[in-house]
Parts: structure tokens; sequence; C-alpha cells
């Protein structure tokens, strides 16, 4: 079983690896399996990100040591997952997740239970526990510049595909069969357009070429996958470039069907607002500042809702709840959208209409309200695509910094949004004074019929 082919070797001298930038948990980690009497390696995207000069943002090993052996070595080890069982080593402040190499099952050892289970209509893997070798583990993983290895036993990078190749051409390439590769698992087109917006990679062709016909694969994915993607997809300094990839892949509309982002046709209100809101999202993961799903969730829905609010029947407050909780029940069915996300997303479109307000009482309120920085940043992004709102995002920028003997003044001023008299400026958000007569004649597609105002 052991006939392996020779991996390429880049031995200590000819690459940048340096321990140094390796995380001291990771560094422990592996010599304490290695003085075991166990390989260690670090594996998938920290050696990739390493060779490329990029910080890493974790640290997986791979080992020849079984899920039971893991944990006998390490105080505190979970085995967690049953996809995949994995084990997550704390230490220090780390958690390191640490995984036996995965096999092909051929010429498994006899004694081995074989924990593999395929949906045979579509090659969908349902789970896999098949342990193996290294060499095996390597060809089991998704991209070929996701499948080098680097040891502490001699401190060389292994490549047992082309990944020193396209990593040097700045390339994505599924090892094996693309097709077979994305049938196996559909989320593997979610990270090509992920890892290819965050590195700045090109797909390869024929990597490229079958995920428009296999796109719909998504659809059977569970939703609570998706949600994971989702977070690594937005919020992690590449979400612009991310969702550009999406989008351009046609993968975007599996995601979030309500949202309707067809290329063909175009709804360049949605498009506009969601791109706008992950260029924030980016600006504040450059600066270090902390971000959340909720945010982006109430960009990516916004129009979806604004049209459900659109066709309401009567204007009660319930209503407009019920038109909140339907959104998301609605994504939720693709993309998981737990509580705590789609809560503060609401919130945020709750507090849209009270910017509109004129009465310094009101105004005060609102300023005190715990969502209202969310929610300002929300008005300001809605105030980018759409002009109109521009003095309202402008007072409410003022309101933060005045006196607060100056709120008065500065509400007692009427400034309602401007209405473009031609009605055809704005395509996006168009305000709420007027909101009635108004609705009527909304575009159908893009506009946003407008929240109520107090
Ligand atoms: P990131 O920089 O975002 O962490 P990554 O490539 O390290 O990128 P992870 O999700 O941390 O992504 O996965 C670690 C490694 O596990 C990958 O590099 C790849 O080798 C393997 N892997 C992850 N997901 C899959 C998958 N769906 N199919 C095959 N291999 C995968
Ligand atoms: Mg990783």
């Amino acid at each position: 079983m052991n006939e392996q082919p020779a991996p390429t070797m880049l031995a200590r001298a000819q690459h940048s690896i340096s321990r140094k930038r390796i995380s001291p948990g990771a560094l422990r980690v592996m010599y304490t399996l290695h003085e075991a009497g166990f390989q260690a390696h670090l594996v998938g995207g920290a050696v990739r990100d390493l060779l490329l000069g990029g910080e890493p943002k974790d640290f997986d090993i791979a080992t020849d040591a079984r899920p039971e052996q893991i944990r006998q070595l390490f105080r505190n080890c979970r085995l967690i997952g049953r996809r995949f069982v994995i084990a997550h080593v704390r230490m220090g402040g780390e958690i390191l997740e640490v995984t036996t190499f995965r096999g092909t099952g051929a010429g498994a050892d006899p004694d081995d239970e074989v924990d593999r289970e395929v949906d045979s209509s579509e090659g969908l893997i349902l789970r896999d526990n098949v342990f193996g070798t290294m060499e095996e583990d390597a060809l089991r993983r998704d991209f070929t510049v996701n499948a080098l290895y680097y040891a502490v036993a001699d401190f060389a990078v292994r490549d047992y595909a082309t990944g020193l190749e396209d990593l040097e051409h700045r390339q994505l390439r599924l090892i094996g069969d693309p097709e077979t590769r994305f049938r196996e698992d559909p989320v593997r087109m979610l990270r090509a357009a992920r890892l290819g917006a965050k590195l700045g990679f090109s797909i390869a062709g024929s990597t490229e070429r079958p995920i428009g016909r296999l796109a719909p694969l998504l659809d059977a994915i569970p939703p609570a996958r998706l949600l994971d993607e989702f977070q690594k997809l937005f919020l992690y300094g590449a979400g612009e470039k991310s969702y550009e990839e999406l989008v351009r892949l046609r993968l975007f509309e599996h995601l979030f069907p309500s949202i309707g982002i067809d290329m063909d046709s175009g709804r360049p209100y949605a498009d506009r607002l969601i791109r706008a809101a992950l260029a924030s999202t980016d600006a504040r993961v450059a600066a270090g500042k902390s971000v959340t799903p909720a945010f982006l969730i109430a960009a990516f829905l916004w129009e979806p809702y604004q049209h459900m609010v659109a066709h309401l029947p009567e204007e009660r407050e319930e209503a407009f709840g019920d038109a909140a909780e339907e959104v998301f029940r609605e994504a939720g069915e693709r993309v998981a959208l737990p509580r705590r996300f789609s809560q503060v997303a609401r919130e945020i479109w709750e507090l849209q209409p009270r910017f509109l307000t004129n009465s310094p009482g009101r105004a005060r309120r609102l300023l005190r309200h715990p969502r209202f920085r969310a929610a300002y940043d929300f008005l300001e992004l809605r105030a980018v695509i759409d002009p109109v709102l521009a003095p309202v995002a402008e007072r409410w920028e003022r309101a933060q910094t005045v006196a607060p003997e100056d709120i008065d003044s500065l509400f007692r001023q009427v400034v309602a949004p401007r209405h473009d008299p031609a009605g055809s400026a704005s395509e996006g958000d168009s305000a709420p004074a007027k909101r009635r007569r108004r609705r009527r004649r909304r575009k159908p597609d893009g506009a946003p019929a407008p929240v109520p105002a107090e």
C-alpha cells in the first residue's frame, strides 16, 4: 500500500518559511507529535500563505496519529465533527486544528473501520473518516496550492500535486478531475471564488469551466455550512472581491436567490448597496475594527425587504416586522441566519425611517438608541447610493458631534430628503414623505419602497 510517488521537495534552504512566522502553539503541537514518534506537518492555507509571504489566518496540522492518539498527547484536546473528525488542541490562547491523514480507502488497513458515506446519485461525500498516508491525504485536498506540507522533522516543504508550480503562476487548480471533485463537495466552488479573491489568484480554466453547470449543487448544502462560508467569504477583508467572483461565476444567486443579482437583467440597486457594505466591511477589517455579519445581512437583504414592504396590504408596525421575518425565513433556507444576526439586521432596518424625523426630542432618543451606530452606518451606505438621502445623513453626522443644546436648532429646520422631481435620479431608496402617493408609481424592479416615517 505504501508505493507512493515521491513528492517534489524543497529543502530548508530552498524556501522562505521561517519558524518565527509560525505561531508558538502550532510549533509546540508539532514538536509534541514528533517527539511521540508521529509525523507532524503544517498544511493547507498556512503553508501556502507563508510561501507567499503572507500572514496565515490559522495553522492547520496534519499527522499520522489517530484522533484517539492525539487526544492522549494533549491535555486540552477535543474531538469535533462528524463529517470529518478533527482534534482541536488548545495551546496558550490558540486553538489548533489537528487532523489525521485522510486516505482513499483502497488498500486500507483491514482493521480500520471504513467510515465514508457517499450520496451515490450526486457523488457527494457525506462523511469521510477513512485514514491513510500523507500522500493520499494530499490528493484529497481541494486545490494544489492547499496541498503543501511543511514538516518539523526536516523543515522541508513537500508537494504531491503541482502546488509549487501553481503557486508560482498564482493559480487555483483543483486536484484530480474537477467535476468529480466539485460533486464530492460543491462548497469547493465557493472556496475557489473566495481564495481567488483573497489571494488575487486566477482559477485554472479546467477548474473554472464546470462551475457554471454545477453551481446548482450548492442548493443541497446544509444552511449552517453555508453560513460558515458566508462569514469566511465576507468578513475577512476581501469581501467585495469575493462577491465579484461569486457574481461572475454565477454562484451568488445560489446563496441568496431572493436578492436576484443577475448580471443579465441587472438589479443595480441591490448590487450597489451590497458592494458598498462590503467595501466598508473590508475597510474596517483593514483598520483592525470589529465587523458583524448582522450589518452585512441588513445590506444584502434590504432590497428583498423593501420589495416585501412595498407589497404589504397595510402599513401597520407589525406588518413590517412580519415582512422582515419572512425575508429572513426565505433567505435562511439557503444560508442559515441565526436569530442573533437577523435580530440586529431587523433593528437596523426598523430605525431607518426614524432618521427622517424633524423632532429634536425624537432625534435625542434615537441618538441614545443602543443600535444607533449600526443604523447610522447603514443610513450612510444608503445615502452614498441614493443622493436624495445625503442631507439626512449629513444632519445625523453633525448630530453626533454638536453640543446637546444645538440638537434643537439642527432638527427644527426641515431637512427632508430631496425628491427628484423627475423621479428618476434615484433608483434606490426613495424617500418617505409622500410615500402613499408615490408607491403606486414605483418602478416594479429596482426602487425599494420607503419604510414609514414616524
Ligand atoms: P484560509 O486562509 O481561509 O484559512 P485555507 O485553505 O487554509 O484558507 P481552511 O478552510 O482553513 O482553508 O482549510 C484548510 C485546508 O483544508 C485547505 O487548505 C485544504 O487543504 C483543506 N480543505 C478545506 N476545505 C476543503 C474541502 N472542501 N475539500 C478539500 N479540502 C479542503
Ligand atoms: Mg486555513
